[in-house]
């Protein structure tokens, strides 16, 4: 009797390793062998490479994506007696950094198609703020799964109110909207390097990009304990740096993102293909955005049936995210809602199903999953 195929990961951050393995074995090397572990010359040229790479002024490392949040609105001063608006359909980290810098999170829908906030939401909230908040200092915007949020209304919006925003760029290294990256559109950025990211180290880690050098400053203290110099606190801080090790793995990695990003690219097309003519639509693209997929997302309605039809056929599957933020545990009854509530947040976190999506899929692997994807609701 034949065995069953190996199963295909939704995920797979060790291969990723093992696809540049020498690289980055030899960063670590070089990394143990200086002596120096935290902040020090790796995390430094880190900054400035990527910082180049993207296309600001400035980068400042730090211990993970909800740290990078976290220390954009500290150093913007946006804390207690503020609210920050953003989405429900995120990860759950989004609206943990608003809370841990002491600003209430204010949730609010999303678009069907691009599972981005609602730009008219955020437009309906400046305008007339809910009543009962403190007042909206700043909307983190996330361009979920890779691909750009309506940044062109939000940004519009949010200048006519004095408002900051902020883009979660979590899922989204090099992605670009009208041919300029993520991360440069608004006050900062917040990237997570988390190892199965797009750019992503073998541990935690974090990075936050802005054109404002105070900031970038400011920032640059906070991370440690609000040192101007060793042993000076000038402000209050927290600790959260990137360490000497990741930075130098990340270093290595940094030279392989783009083209990661398009062998991404080219796999979502042949997914597209396979579906082309059933009944499953593949994802939307919005005009104008080149999309990174961070994740492949389809909309099924009867979810569990597609899971485990995949899933027979030897391909993995993963759900992001099934329950809003609004919904968790923690956070339910407590979290405000825009106006409108968050309808489409729920619809999606019934519907969506994320398929395998690494650059390292062999093409055995991918045809695979375009088999499995053909006979999908058929
Ligand atoms: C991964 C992620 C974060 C958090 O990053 P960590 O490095 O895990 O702290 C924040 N926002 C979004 C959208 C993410 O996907």
């Amino acid at each position: 009797m034949d065995s069953p195929p190996a199963m295909i990961p939704q995920a797979d951050p060790g291969a990723g390793y093992r696809a540049q393995k020498a690289e980055i074995d030899a960063a670590v090397a070089r990394a143990l062998d200086s002596g120096w572990y935290i902040l020090g010359r790796e995390g430094e040229a880190f900054e400035r490479e990527f910082a180049a790479w993207l296309g600001t002024a400035r980068a400042v490392g730090c211990g993970n994506g909800t740290d990078a949040l976290a220390l954009i609105l500290r150093g913007l001063g946006i804390g207690e007696g503020a609210t920050v608006a953003t989405v429900s359909h995120t990860a759950v980290a989004t609206v943990a950094a608003i809370e841990m810098a002491g600003a209430v999170p204010l949730l609010l829908d999303i678009d069907p198609d691009t599972y981005t906030m609602d730009p008219d939401e955020l437009a309906a909230v400046l305008e007339d703020p809910p009543p009962g908040l403190p007042p909206i200092r700043a909307a983190i915007v996330v361009h979920l799964y890779g691909q750009a949020a309506d940044l062109g209304p939000m940004l519009g919006a949010c200048a006519r109110s004095g408002v900051a925003l902020i883009e979660d760029c979590a899922q989204c290294h090099g992605a670009t909207l009208g041919g300029q990256k993520l991360g440069t559109f608004g006050q900062a950025a917040a990237f997570s390097l988390y190892p199965t990211k797009n750019l992503g180290a073998l541990g935690d880690g974090g990075i936050l990009a802005t054109d404002d050098f105070e900031l970038a400053d400011r920032i640059a203290a906070l991370r440690q304990y609000g040192w101007k110099e060793r042993y000076v606190s000038g402000l209050v801080g927290v600790n959260s740096r990137l360490d000497e090790l990741q930075a130098a793995i990340l270093r290595a990695r940094l030279p392989h993102l783009d083209a990661g990003n398009a062998r991404r690219r080219e796999i979502a097309a042949r997914y597209d293909a396979a579906l082309a003519g059933g009944p499953i639509a593949p994802p939307a693209r919005r005009e104008g955005a080149e999309h990174v997929f961070h994740q492949y997302v389809l909309r099924v309605p009867d979810r569990p049936a597609a899971q485990a039809r995949l899933r027979d056929e030897g391909v993995g599957t993963g759900i992001h995210y099934p329950v809003p933020v609004h919904l968790q545990p923690a956070y339910r009854g407590r979290i405000p809602l825009g106006p409108a509530g968050c309808a489409e947040t729920e619809r999606a976190a019934r519907e969506v199903l994320s398929l395998p999506m690494y650059p390292e899929l062999s093409e055995a692997q991918v045809e695979r999953i375009c088999a499995a994807l053909r006979g999908l609701g058929r």
